[in-house]
Order: C-alpha cells, then structure tokens, then sequence
C-alpha cells in the first residue's frame, strides 16, 4: 500500500493549529454526522480556494476522523477560515500571498 504519500495542496497543521481547529468545533458543538460524537482526530488542511473558484479565497477544509471505534462514518471535515486557522506569518511556509506581500504594521 501507498499511503501517506505527499499532497502539495495538503499543509500539515502544528499542535497549535489543531487546538484551534479543536476550539472551534467546540464553539460550533460539531458532531459527527455518522454516530454523534464530539471527539475527533484533526488532520490536515485543504486550501479550497486554490481547487474550487466558488470558495472564498480564504478557506480551508480541514480532515477530521471521528474518534469513536464503531463509528460508521468516521471521515468527514470541517471549513475554516484562514483566519481561523493561521496567526499572521504562520501559513507561508511553503507559499507566498501576494495579497500581504509587501505589507508591513
Ligand atoms: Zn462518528
């Protein structure tokens, strides 16, 4: 099997960014549409508006697999902005923004 194999559109999120992720599902009461449960494992982040033009530019779809072991439908996600989910100066490892190159508080 080929798993894990490296997606560019993929970012890995630090601890850090998870527990934000972690925050906001408990701020929304998220719930796993297959069994109900609020305990989820946080993966990685999808920039939605580099695939789909519908998007607002700043979204991101992060993975979530449902921590419950007999959960029937254990894969789902969960939208968040970038704002959401990246402090200024986090989210350009591996890519610029044009729309805050150049700008300096
Ligand atoms: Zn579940």
């Amino acid at each position: 099997m080929a798993g894990g194999q490296a997606r560019p559109e993929l970012t890995a999120l630090t601890g850090e960014q998870r527990d934000r992720v972690a925050k906001h599902l408990r701020r929304h009461r998220t719930r796993c549409a297959g069994c109900g449960s609020t305990d989820f494992d946080i993966g990685d982040a999808l920039y939605l508006g580099f695939l789909f033009r519908s998007e607002r530019q700043d979204a991101y779809l992060v993975g979530l697999t449902c921590a419950a072991p007999a959960c029937p439908a254990p894969r789902t996600g969960v939208r968040l902005r970038k704002t959401d989910l990246f402090r200024p100066g986090e989210e350009t490892a591996d890519g610029e923004d044009p729309r805050e190159a150049g700008t300096t508080p």
